[in-house]
C-alpha cells in the first residue's frame, strides 16, 4: 500500500481469508458457518466482506437489523441472511427482501405469522431464539407449547433453525455457566423438535464459542470478531490476523513552550517544551473522547504517541517530542502492531467497540497484504 495521505481504513481482506479459513479448520465437516456481518462487518464494510465470504463458501449471513440485511440484498447477495434482532415495523422489509428473521419472543411470532398470513407465504422460514441465561433476547422453556401450538395453526412459516447465544464464551472462569447454557440449549431444541415434529438446524456457538466449547457447535457456528482478528485470547490471537487497519496522516506540527497549553479547555499544559502534531481524525472519526490526556496513543514511525488534551471532533494532537517525523508523514491508530485490542484496552474496552465506531466518514480502501 502506498502511505496513507489523509485517514483512511485499509481492508485487509488476506487477513479475512486467513481467519476464515483458521476458524472453519476448528469445525467438523459439514457444519455450516455463519458470518456475522452486522454494523458493517463490525465497522469495515459489510458488502465488501460479504462478497469475499461469499467466495470463501460462507453457508449464512447475520445482520442485526433488517435494513443492514437490505443493503446486502441491494449488492446482489443471495446467501441466506438472519436478522437478528428482528423489530415488526420491519417485517415488510424482511420479507420483501428474502431476509430471515430471528423470533424471540410470543409477541414477533404471533406478529410475524399474522403478517406473513396476509402476505400469503408459505413456509416462510424464520429462526427461533432461545434465552439460556444471557436475558436479552429469547423465549424461555415454558414458551414451548405456545410456539407449538401457534405453528400448528399456520401453513405461513417454518422454523429453519433454533439458537441460543453464549453470555461468557470467552472467559473460561464462567465455564462451569456456559455449560449450563449449552446444556439447557440442548434440552431445549429436543423438547422443542419433540412438540414441532421436525428438526430444525441448532446453533449457539459465537467465535469464542468455537474455540473454546466444541460441544456448542451443534449443526453451524456463527462467528463475527474472529473474522476480524480477534479470538478474545492471546494464543488464539497469534492465529488470527486483524482485517483493519486505522491510519491517518499528520497535518501540522507545533512548537509548544513550557506553560503552554494544547487543546480546547486547555486540555494539556506543557511542563517542557514539546512538540505536538495535529491529525485529522477526531471523535467523530470514532476515537472516543475517553482516549483523551495521553490515556490513549498512535504509532508514528515505530514509535508511540501518545493524546495531549482532549479529543476534538475532528482532530487529535499526539506528543513527537521524542519522535523523528514531520508533516506529512503516515500515522498508525490500529492495525496488526498496535492492536485494536490493545488500544481499547487502555480505556478498559473491548475490540468489539473500538473497531465498530470507525465512522462512515473515513475513508474505506480494500488491499489483500
Ligand atoms: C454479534 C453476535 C454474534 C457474533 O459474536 P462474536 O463474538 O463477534 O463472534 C453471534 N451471535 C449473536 C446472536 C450475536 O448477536
Amino acid at each position: 500500500m502506498p502511505k496513507a495521505t489523509e485517514t483512511l481504513l485499509e481492508i485487509n481482506l488476506n487477513a479475512l481469508d486467513n481467519n476464515y479459513k483458521y476458524l472453519t479448520s476448528k469445525i467438523k465437516p459439514g457444519t455450516k458457518v455463519l458470518a456475522v456481518v452486522k454494523a458493517f462487518a463490525y465497522g469495515s464494510d459489510s458488502v465488501v466482506i460479504a462478497k469475499e465470504l461469499v467466495e470463501l463458501g460462507v453457508d449464512y449471513f447475520a445482520v442485526a437489523y433488517a435494513n443492514e440485511g437490505e443493503t446486502l440484498r441491494n449488492a446482489k447477495i443471495e446467501t441466506p441472511i438472519l436478522v437478528l434482532h428482528t423489530l415488526p415495523v420491519n417485517f415488510e422489509v424482511i420479507v420483501n427482501r428474502c431476509l430471515e428473521p430471528s423470533i424471540y419472543s410470543r409477541k414477533t411470532l404471533e406478529e410475524f405469522i399474522a403478517f406473513s398470513e396476509e402476505k400469503k407465504q408459505i413456509n416462510y422460514p424464520i429462526h427461533l431464539k432461545f434465552n439460556t441465561g444471557l436475558n436479552r433476547l429469547g423465549f424461555v422453556e415454558n414458551d414451548i407449547p405456545f410456539i407449538a401450538e401457534m405453528l400448528s395453526k399456520t401453513k405461513s412459516v417454518k422454523v429453519k433453525s433454533a439458537f441460543s447465544h453464549l453470555a461468557a464464551s470467552e472467559d473460561l472462569k464462567l465455564k462451569e455457566f456456559t455449560l449450563g447454557q449449552i446444556e439447557m440449549f440442548q434440552k431445549i431444541s429436543e423438547e422443542l423438535i419433540a412438540k414441532i415434529g421436525y428438526k430444525p438446524f441448532l446453533h449457539c456457538a459465537n467465535t469464542s464459542g468455537i474455540i473454546n466449547y466444541p460441544e456448542a457447535h451443534f449443526d453451524m457456528v456463527r462467528t463475527g470478531i474472529g473474522l476480524y482478528g480477534f479470538g478474545n485470547d492471546k494464543e488464539e490471537n497469534k492465529h488470527l490476523k486483524p482485517v483493519g487497519t486505522l491510519k491517518t496522516v499528520i497535518s501540522q506540527i507545533h512548537k509548544v513552550e513550557n506553560g503552554e497549553s494544547v487543546g480546547y479547555n486547555r486540555g494539556f499544559i506543557a511542563e517542557k517544551a514539546t512538540r505536538s502534531a495535529t491529525l485529522p481524525i477526531g471523535h467523530a472519526d470514532g476515537i472516543p473522547r475517553s482516549y483523551g490526556k495521553g490515556k490513549g496513543w498512535v504509532t508514528i514511525n515505530g514509535k508511540k504517541a501518545h493524546i495531549l488534551g482532549n479529543v476534538c471532533m475532528d482532530m487529535i494532537m499526539v506528543d513527537v517530542t521524542d519522535i523523528d517525523c514531520e508533516e506529512g508523514d503516515e500515522v498508525i491508530v490500529f492495525g496488526p502492531s498496535t492492536t485494536a485490542e490493545e488500544l481499547s484496552a487502555a480505556i478498559n474496552s473491548i475490540s468489539y467497540e473500538l473497531i465498530t465506531a470507525v465512522s462512515q466518514r473515513v475513508k474505506r480502501v480494500i488491499c489483500r497484504n
